[in-house]
């Protein structure tokens, strides 16, 4: 058994000053049980906690290390970048810079504002997309996640769901009245609310694959008929891509479908690890933003010098060949995963979506929400502290999803792989 002791005492300590012990939910291992890992560094596919214990890292900070823990040229420019300072709140070359690599990798982005979380870049998308088209009401999707703004709390995915949170309080009722929700890919659903609201709804803000609540891929149908009733409503389509952005595909979920939205909302990797958060999308709807127009944003740290060097310094390194590498370790490690599954007779339904993927303990489909709510969250939490010890660091929770990156090497598939059977032994005996 590993020595968690010191992990344990920090724990004791952190719980002192900060509810539950940590700066975000999920993070406290409350849902699987135990006391969350206190980590003291990473290197490329592997983090290493105080106690010394090493694991391979498939949580990747939740998404935003496509490049591992400590890649070389990241850390060096940061270093370099530092020594010119921190911030000035003023403009800099680097968000021109950034701005450019980005509406190049995603093109339908032609204008943006940075911003320092993807909470941030949604709920300044809301707030745009209902200056623009002078509605109140927006339209989100039952377990899709899009930060912990007010009006895109409820009825949200992450740690909302893995704490079963639904009504989300603190959430004025007025506010919440204005979000509409809807089953995650019910056609029928959408249009139904279309036909009621349509001329009320200012935005539709979705997930084009979800993963908030393990990975569920929208279908192109679900997708294509928010686009069109949209459209036919004028009001806008937002496509939250602050997960999917550069890990579904590498120019994101919406090149993987063919389908334009009008806004778009990026994080997690566009800033390699540091606090950076995107909103952006067709130009006339952009220029709403002050100082060109009426709709108010701004922000102290917005476009931060090192925030953006982090951005900068990560998707310059992107490749087709990383992704290829990437995708493909993805579809072995999820191939080796299913069968380890198969060959211990426990019904798992795994999901993959380019460098994304999750496995839910359910004999499937898992298509929406109330889909994943039918899978063995008991059983899970068993099997996550198993796969800790032998060495396998995934998300705690059965509504979160985990990422490859271009550090993972086929040993550590092979190695995770063989960690998987081990802990199908362990909570089988
Ligand atoms: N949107 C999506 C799709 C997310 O997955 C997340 C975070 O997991 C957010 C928004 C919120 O981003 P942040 O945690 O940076 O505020």
């Amino acid at each position: 058994m590993l020595n968690f002791e010191k992990s344990k005492q920090a724990f004791k300590e952190s719980s002192q000053y900060m509810p539950g012990g940590v700066n975000s939910p999920v993070r406290a291992f409350k849902n699987v049980g135990g006391d969350p890992l206190f980590i003291e560094k990473g290197a490329g596919s592997h983090i290493f906690d105080i106690d010394g214990n090493e694991y391979i890292d498939y949580v990747l900070s939740w998404g935003p290390l496509i490049l591992g823990h400590a890649d070389p040229k990241v850390v060096k420019d940061l270093q370099d970048a530092t020594t010119r300072g921190t911030s000035y709140g003023a403009p800099t070359l680097l968000e021109t810079e950034l701005a450019k690599k980005i509406h190049e990798i995603v093109p339908s982005v032609e204008m943006m504002r940075m911003v320092s979380s993807g909470t941030e870049a949604t709920m300044s998308a809301i707030r745009l997309a209902r200056g623009y088209t002078h509605r109140d009401k927006i339209v989100k999707f039952v377990g899709n996640y899009h930060g912990h703004s007010d009006s895109l709390l409820v009825d949200a995915g992450s740690g909302v769901a893995t704490f079963n949170v639904h009504d989300a309080p603190g959430v004025p009722k007025d506010l919440a009245y204005d979000t509409l929700t809807v089953a995650y890919n019910d056609v029928a659903g959408i249009k139904n609310v279309f036909k009621a609201h349509g001329d009320e709804i200012a935005c539709v803000i979705v997930e084009p694959i979800a993963g908030n609540m393990g990975v569920i891929p929208g279908t192109k149908e679900f997708l294509q008929t928010l686009r069109d009733l949209t459209t036919e409503s004028h009001s806008l389509l937002i496509f939250d891509e602050v997960m999917s952005g550069f890990r579904a595909a590498y120019h994101g979920a919406q090149d993987l479908y063919q389908i334009k939205p009008d806004l778009t909302t990026l994080g997690k990797v566009v800033g390699g690890g540091l606090p950076v958060g995107v909103f952006g999308g067709r130009r006339d709807i952009m220029e709403y933003i002050t100082p060109d127009g009426p709709v108010y944003h701004a922000g102290t740290l917005s476009g931060n010098p090192l925030a953006m060097t982090g951005g900068l310094s990560t998707l310059e390194q992107l490749n087709d060949d990383l992704y290829k590498q990437m995708f493909a370790r993805t579809d072995e490690l999820t191939r080796g995963i299913k069968q380890a599954a198969d060959d211990h007779h426990v019904p798992v339904t795994v999901h993959h979506v380019g460098t994304m993927w999750s496995y839910f303990f359910n004999k499937g489909p898992v298509n929406n929400f109330a889909d994943v709510q039918k899978s063995d969250v008991d059983y899970f939490a068993k099997f996550f502290k198993a796969l800790l010890q032998h060495g396998v660091y995934t998300a705690p929770s059965q509504f979160e999803t985990n990422f490859m990156s271009s550090k993972h090497t086929k040993e550590d598939i092979q190695k995770t792989i063989a960690a998987f059977n081990a802990a199908f032994d362990d909570v089988s005996e």
